[in-house]
């Protein structure tokens, strides 16, 4: 018999993890799920996660000496930093008309928000505090965080990526600058590592289906506790402003990068879409861009033939800086707090939102949650009460998970954007052209 599609098993394993979950909250089977099957769960992360640093810094290398020069490099560079600007604001963008159109924050009534104002003012204040941190910084401390002062200490940090690409550019680059022959020997000990490290990544990804069961098992049961009833109810207040959050998401999804593949990538966004499943089930799975990359770079290279030189650039550098999907729902998150404080934004404070939440999106860790931290950056410039975070941070985690599929998305489109206008894209015998 034909092994079934690994996008299919993930599918599956998601499903029975949901049905799980469910059954195990109305059965009273919580702690044992917490106990017994949430774990696997979180190993599967890890082991994800276990592979991002090393797969960053490998790629990365091995990615910039392979661009014989420099000028080529700069080039590729700026070009997939445009279009992932260009792509977030257009994400950014959209979420402000959405938010503005349907007016989700209007819709509670005065005493529901006074009383989701004090449930959630304790879990809120974790949350600033993580922000204010951030908050009170200069203007150039994010620059001056890209550049670690000791590599060792940024790669023992999944949150220091940013700090990983900085040092593996420059490797890179003084690679390609050093004599040939010299240079040879590096470039073989990298690549063989990067072949190594590409296996380990298939072989986790075998344990997938397993892995999104006990992942999604785990977050039902806890999301529902012993009473499923309270989170229906609890979604069907929200329900609403999920909604439109969702609705622009779709749009991203369904509209905006399905043109750029077609138009630009050359590519049926069928194919496309096809290709990067798995990639997309991880990232929802998971909530984490930089837990999904090994699949995400694995599926652009083999499945839609996008060239190694491109993914291993664009990619990483993605999954750090590229958030359409955050930023995005950090717009309609903050318009819709104003709304239901009764805030007026006008269009200098939208135009505001766009900067901050272009800004923040990049500054976003790509790990679970990390969206909504800097959604905290968000208000405070735009004058919003913080404490409105209260009202959004029941339904968050079903937004990360969608939010994160988004991003991973958009990061994929770019690489086939720029694989196309490189002449990098080689798609196997049955991917045509548009
Ligand atoms: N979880 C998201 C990611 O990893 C970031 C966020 O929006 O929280 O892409």
């Amino acid at each position: 018999m034909k092994k079934l599609a690994l996008h299919w098993q993930i599918l599956i394993g998601m499903t029975l993890g949901v049905l799980w979950g469910m059954l195990a909250s109305s059965l009273g089977l919580v702690d044992l799920t917490l106990d017994w099957v949430k774990p696997f769960g979180t190993i599967f992360i890890n082991l994800l996660k276990l592979i991002a640093v090393p797969l960053v810094l490998v790629s990365l290398i091995t990615g910039v000496s392979s661009l014989s020069d420099v000028s080529r490099l700069s080039r590729i560079g700026s070009k997939t930093i445009g279009i992932y600007l260009l792509t977030t604001v257009v994400a950014v963008v959209m979420g402000l008309v959405l938010v503005n159109v349907f007016e989700p924050g209007k819709a509670f009534s005065p005493e529901k928000r006074e009383e989701f104002k004090e449930q959630f003012a304790s879990t809120t204040t974790q949350k600033s505090t993580d922000a204010a941190a951030v908050e009170g910084q200069g203007p150039l401390q994010p620059l001056v965080d890209i550049v670690p002062s000791n590599i060792f200490g940024s790669l023992t940090n999944n949150g220091a990526m940013l700090q990983v690409i900085f040092f593996a550019l420059l490797f890179g680059i003084a690679l390609i600058m050093i004599p040939p022959d010299k240079a040879a020997p590096v470039n073989d000990f990298f690549e063989g590592v990067n072949l190594v490290i590409l296996k380990i990544v298939d072989l986790i990804m075998k344990t997938a289906p397993y892995g999104v069961f006990a992942l999604l098992a785990g977050l039902v049961v806890e999301f529902a506790g012993d009473d499923p009833g309270s989170a229906v109810e609890l979604l069907l207040v929200l329900g609403y402003y999920c909604l439109v959050v969702i609705a622009g998401l779709s749009l991203m999804i369904f509209v905006i990068y399905p043109i750029l593949v077609t138009t630009i990538g050359k590519t049926k966004y069928k194919t496309f879409f096809k290709g990067i499943f798995p990639a997309q089930m991880l990232a929802f799975s998971t909530s984490s861009s930089a837990a999904t990359l090994p699949v995400t770079m694995e599926r652009c290279e083999q499945n839609l033939g996008i060239n190694k030189e491109i993914t291993s650039f664009v990619l990483p550098l993605g999954a750090t800086i590229n958030m359409d999907g955050t930023s995005l729902y950090q717009a309609v998150a903050a318009v819709f707090i104003a709304q239901a404080y009764g805030i007026d934004l006008d269009i200098m404070a939208q135009l505001g939102i766009v900067m901050t939440a272009t800004l923040a999106s990049i500054g976003a860790a790509a790990v679970p949650g990390a969206g909504t931290v800097m959604l905290v950056i968000v208000l405070q410039q735009a004058g919003i009460p913080v404490e409105g975070i209260a009202l959004i941070l029941a339904p968050d985690r079903i937004l990360d998970m969608l939010r994160t599929t988004v991003n991973v998305t958009g990061d994929a489109t770019v690489s086939m954007m720029v694989a196309r206008t490189e002449g990098q894209l080689h798609p196997p015998k049955e991917t045509a052209t548009a």
